[in-house]
């Protein structure tokens, strides 16, 4: 298998977002053009006066002679169906590669692998961390899972969006390693609303707490990225929805036998992010957790 990506466009599927920053992003390292696709007309229109790239009206015809595809798409069942259903594996050029940034299930993948062979496509996991803020500087950490060669085609795609990539491991690990770092990143998020709830009820002021935290240690990606930003302004506004993240801390305990048993702390907190899931509106960012936690509580943070 060739280690470079045939000539040809890139398409991506997917602007959310993510993948709307993610897209612009990759603009100067696909010279041969973008070729967009969404559902939504707006995400689509946010494309439509972008030189170099191409608004397309279906997944396929992103796809049709392109050299590789790339999804940002909200879970592994909607990438699976895009990729088979949505005909963009028929469509893209043979030796191309497809490369799933989505936070998708670590099998997802196994069901397309026969076709893949006979297309001779190359596939690579690369979720990403970060979230909108490094999505928009180029500035993502990128797990990315599949074969030495894949890895080193998907390279310089990846490296347009991502600072820091690791390869780890075959394909699927990509998104094992990132349903992990969501498992912790939602129970750091619960426990330290929690911490400042029994500082409110204590009496102490919060932005002095949470300032006091960012240098102890019990700093975390939380108190230094949420709780001023998103949490105590009750913006709520981080651009991850609550109901992403409930789906890969799932996806965290699914992917091994008796998970429960070897992470009670993770079933714990998978069932208060399921019961937020199920109790806070629907398109809830996933800072809101805390309303949850507030009214468990009975005692606001401000
Ligand atoms: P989003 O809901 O904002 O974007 C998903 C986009 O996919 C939407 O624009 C939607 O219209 C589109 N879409 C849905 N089904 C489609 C289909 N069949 N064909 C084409 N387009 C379709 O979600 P997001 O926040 O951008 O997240 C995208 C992925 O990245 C998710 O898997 C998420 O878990 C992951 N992620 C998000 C963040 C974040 O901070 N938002 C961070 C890391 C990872």
């Amino acid at each position: 298998m060739s280690t470079t990506v045939p000539a040809g466009p890139v398409a991506f599927i997917g602007l959310g977002h993510m993948g709307n920053p993610m897209a612009r992003n990759l603009i100067k390292a696909a010279p041969e053009g973008l070729r967009v696709f969404d559902t939504e007309a707006d995400a689509r229109a946010a494309f439509a006066a972008e030189p170099g790239v191409t608004v397309c009206a279906s997944a396929a015809e992103a796809a049709s002679g392109s050299a590789a595809v790339i999804m940002s798409l909200p879970n592994g069942k909607i990438v699976a169906s895009v990729l088979s259903e949505g005909g963009v594996l028929d469509r893209l050029k043979p030796g191309g590669l497809v490369i799933d940034m989505s936070s998708s299930a670590p099998g997802t993948y196994a069901p397309l692998l026969e076709h893949l062979g006979d297309k001779h496509l190359d596939i690579v996991d690369a979720p990403v961390s970060g979230g909108v803020a490094r999505a928009e500087t180029g500035a993502l950490s990128i797990m990315a899972g599949g074969t030495d060669e894949a890895i080193e085609r998907a390279m310089p795609l990846l490296e347009a969006m991502g600072t820091t990539i690791f390869h780890t491991g075959p394909l699927g690990s990509g998104q094992a390693t990132k349903a992990l770092n969501n498992l912790l990143s939602a129970g750091t998020l619960a426990l330290t609303v929690e911490t400042l709830l029994l500082g409110r009820k204590f009496g102490l002021d919060l932005d002095m707490l949470t300032d006091v935290l960012n240098v102890s240690t019990g700093r975390n990606n939380s108190t230094d990225k949420k709780i001023h930003q998103f949490v105590l302004s009750r913006s709520f506004a981080s651009g991850f929805a609550l109901a992403l993240m409930q789906k890969d801390i799932r996806t965290a305990l699914d992917m091994v036998e008796e998970s429960d048993e070897i992470a009670p702390l993770g079933a714990s907190v998978v069932a208060l992010w399921t019961e937020a899931a199920e109790e806070l509106e629907a398109g809830a960012d996933h800072t809101q957790i805390a309303e949850l936690i507030e009214r468990h509580a009975g005692l606001r943070l401000d």
